[in-house]
């Protein structure tokens, strides 16, 4: 083994979607990538299993779920989607949110863990869109807290796209207008979660994104970064910095979700933010370097990514797992 902690992987996390914007094949290249690279051996992967349906449905209906299954989608939910359905593109999503389990399990063991995939933050309880089917985050959350190995979780959502499944699947306990210090014209709207230590079960979410972009409506997080077009690395870094000092001092959980899209890149097709490559390897070590420091084990997941050249995207997620191999072997 070459890295600190597993990776979690399988062939069959391909989403048979035909010609689409979403790079269906980034999840192989990526395992690729580091195998040729010899940044990891095979025996870092872990292959995940399925979800289960009742996994599932801890956070979605079970009509959402037996249209899904049974291939009874309405044409408006399959539009809605923004992924042609088939059972094998279930297959697909069930084995993802499998594997977000499976880096949950072993993020709470290891310090932090990768799924290489996941992230569907668009999904919501009783439909999917936005090229997400279901929340696998949600689930691998709501999957920790029911087995009794966490109460709290919270989610740092760093995907261009504002993460409106998360927002409407755990909504905001408390909502307050607690605005971050202003650095620039970026609205934020800060809400704080109650007592840090309390045993209540809980999840704090955190969404930086792009204001003018998809979705058009968004539900309120606990922590809502909008950012204005075209910021680059050093203003995104200092809100992503705002963001997490904030969440981490009025709330405090066992589990950091990482969403670490790679579409805040100022070459991709669907997003409108300027990151560099460097700047986005410098988000993930703010992230994992915080969340270590703490003590709160990690887990990532990727979201999107959509650059032009595909290998940069898998560049972008290739650097998040080298980050967190520095990081956590204390290589800083
Ligand atoms: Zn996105």
């Amino acid at each position: 083994m070459s890295l600190p902690f597993r990776l979690i992987y399988s062939n069959d996390y391909f989403l048979p979607i035909g010609a689409h914007v979403f790079p269906a094949q980034k999840y192989r290249m990526i395992h690729d990538r580091l195998l040729a690279t010899h940044e990891a051996t095979e025996d870092d992967f872990i292959a995940p299993k399925p979800a289960s349906h009742d996994d599932v449905r801890l956070v979605h209906g079970a009509g959402y779920v037996d249209r899904l299954l049974h291939g009874e989608l309405s044409p408006q939910e399959e539009l809605q989607m923004e992924l042609p359905y088939s059972p094998e593109l279930v297959k697909a999503f069930w084995l993802s949110a499998g594997g977000s389990i499976l880096a949950a399990e072993r993020a709470l063991v290891d310090g932090i863990c990768v799924n290489i995939g996941g992230g569907f933050h668009h999904a919501h309880p009783d439909h999917g869109e936005g090229f997400c089917m279901i929340h696998d985050v949600a689930i691998a959350i709501r999957k920790m807290q029911k087995a009794g190995r966490i109460r709290r979780a919270m989610t740092v959502d760093c995907d261009v796209h504002d993460g409106n499944g998360t927002a409407a699947i755990f909504p905001p306990k408390h909502r307050s207008a607690r605005p971050l210090p202003s650095v620039s014209a970026a609205q934020v709207k800060s809400t704080v979660s109650g007592d840090p230590s309390s045993t209540e079960l809980d999840v704090f979410t955190i969404s930086l994104h792009q204001a003018n972009n998809y979705p058009a409506y968004k539900p309120p997080s606990s922590i809502d970064v909008n950012l204005p077009d075209g910021i680059g690395d050093a203003e995104y870094l200092s809100w992503l910095d705002q963001a997490l000092s904030s969440g981490l001092r009025s709330f405090s959980p066992e589990l950091l979700c990482y969403i670490a899209g790679a579409d805040p890149y100022a070459e991709d097709q669907l997003g409108g933010l300027a990151l560099t490559i460097d700047g986005l390897n410098q988000r993930d070590r703010l992230v994992f370097e915080v969340a270590k420091a703490r003590g709160i084990p990690v887990m990532v997941t990727y979201a999107g990514g959509y650059a032009r050249n595909v290998q940069d995207t898998v560049t972008i997620h290739v650097n998040t797992i080298l980050a967190a191999k520095e990081i956590w072997e204390g290589k800083q």
